[in-house]
């Protein structure tokens, strides 16, 4: 079973219901959205993995492999191994080779649009952080796409996020929080200020104050949490 993987490390959340746990990254190459703002880019190509304390390895990168690696790294106590990417979704086989062979729960952290995958690897998985796209960012409409996902990711411990630039339209924000709400007002919602990046600016403090009231009307939980990785320090 192979994927290509970007790199393999040992950090802590800085986003998120679960920021400030310690986790084992594996960050998967590619993915099926385009947004402007993304970080990530420079790393989705790379036809190397980088395995923190171990060295480059080639892509694809061969489970069998990495597998007495990966279970080294988790005897030093993790909270959860991360799906990141990249949309790691794009790599269903991979992901249930690592529920099925491992003993750790599996984080995944995605786009929240690929739903036929997440019904593939949904019973190896315990915890879903999943985007809503604001229409701009990503040049497409993908509210259908997030509510059937949404329909999935319930049977699982999920919350939302949406990253709130000064750009972003309240209109679409609106949008964003219906949905939420048709689907049930007691799921966590994450606001996560955008860390300037690709045009987009950081929203200002009263926008932030402002948009978390709105969305409060009609969401019971909704948490302001930047990118606090950056803060101090970790990738
Ligand atoms: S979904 Fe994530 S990885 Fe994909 S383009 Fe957008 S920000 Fe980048």
């Amino acid at each position: 079973m192979q994927a290509p993987i970007s790199e393999i490390f040992s950090s802590i959340q800085g986003e998120g219901k679960y920021v400030g746990c310690r986790q084992l990254f594996i960050r998967f190459v590619g993915c099926n959205l385009k947004c402007r703002y993304c970080d990530t880019e420079s790393l989705l190509n790379t036809t190397h993995c980088d395995c923190e304390g171990k060295g480059l390895i080639n892509n694809p990168v061969d489970f069998a492999e990495i597998l007495p690696y990966l279970e080294k790294r988790l005897k030093k106590k993790h909270h959860s191994i991360s799906l990141t990417g990249g949309e790691p979704l794009l790599h269903t086989d991979f992901i249930n080779e690592i529920g099925q062979k491992i003993d750790c729960p599996l984080f995944l952290e995605t786009n929240g649009t690929l739903c036929e995958q997440l019904q593939k690897v949904i019973n190896n998985i315990d915890i879903i952080s999943m985007d809503i796209k604001m229409p701009d960012a990503v040049g497409e409409n993908l509210w259908e796409k997030h509510k059937k996902f949404l329909q999935i990711a319930a049977k699982k411990d999920v919350y939302v996020k949406i990253v709130i630039a000064q750009e972003t339209k309240l209109d679409d924000f609106t949008k964003a929080i219906d949905l939420i709400e048709s689907f049930n007002k007691n799921l966590l919602l994450i606001l996560q200020p955008m860390t300037p990046y690709g045009g987009y600016t950081a929203p200002s403090p009263e926008k932030i104050l402002i948009w978390q009231s709105l969305a409060l009307e009609k969401i019971n939980d909704v948490r302001v949490i930047g990118q606090t990785h950056r803060m101090i320090g970790q990738r």
